[in-house]
């Protein structure tokens, strides 16, 4: 992972929730309040902006900044969540252009701590860290395994899509559609849904 490839992720997730904004929207208009996609779309909309204004010198920076961005531009829950992950990846990145992939590994559980510690969030209380907790323990066991960043990445992204798919039948426990209660039960998470088009966009800017 270096600063042209942390750059690139971040454009792939841009395009990938601006061209999914409105199934994002619908799923959170079920069981939410309807603007998860519009949230991402400007929120990353922004980070592009930041990405095509600045130089970076560390890949590490690319993540903070994207991080910072999130944060002071999506008012949601979302924009809080995704942005301290950005920033803990960031944070957790060594020094310097590049990352190797077990940095990178590293720096992902980072992010998932940071969601969890912000939002309180446990597995299967049907948010974001229903598919970011799979996607890092895929990322880490293909790691681990052996497997180069484009693997690891496909792994990471079809956990992620198979947790989001598994919010399906969950009462939610945190975060507005908690509010329905057992009415949240038969509809997918919106948010562990933008997690796996995330993972996606990483699998896919890696793909051989
Ligand atoms: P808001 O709920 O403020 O309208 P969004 O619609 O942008 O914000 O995001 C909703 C998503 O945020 C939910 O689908 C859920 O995945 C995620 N979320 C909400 N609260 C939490 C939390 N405490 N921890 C992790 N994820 C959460
Ligand atoms: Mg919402």
């Amino acid at each position: 992972m270096d600063v042209a490839l942390a750059t690139a992720w971040l454009r792939a997730a841009a395009d990938a929730v601006t061209a999914d904004a409105d199934l994002l929207t619908r799923l959170d208009s079920a069981i939410g309040d309807g603007d998860h996609g519009a949230n991402l779309r400007r929120g990353f909309t922004a980070v592009v902006a930041v990405l095509d204004g600045s130089e970076f010198a560390g890949v590490g920076d690319v993540f903070v900044r994207a991080g910072a961005t999130l944060i002071s531009k999506v008012g949601g829950a979302s924009g809080p969540l995704y942005g301290s992950a950005l920033r803990a990846i960031g944070k957790a990145l060594p020094p310097g252009e590049s990352a190797d992939l077990a940095d990178l590994a590293r720096a992902l559980r980072a992010g998932l701590d940071a969601v969890s510690k912000l939002g309180g969030a446990a597995p299967g209380d049907k948010t974001i860290v229903d598919a970011y907790g799979p996607a890092v323990a895929a990322f880490e066991d293909a790691v681990a395994g052996g497997a180069a960043l484009p693997e690891a990445a496909a792994g990471a992204a079809r956990a992620a899509g198979d947790g989001a798919r598994a919010t399906t039948p969950l009462t939610a426990r945190k975060g507005r559609a908690s509010y329905l209660g057992e009415r949240s039960a038969g509809h997918q998470d919106p948010g562990a849904t933008s997690t796996w088009l995330l993972f996606q966009a990483l699998a896919d800017v890696t793909a051989p």
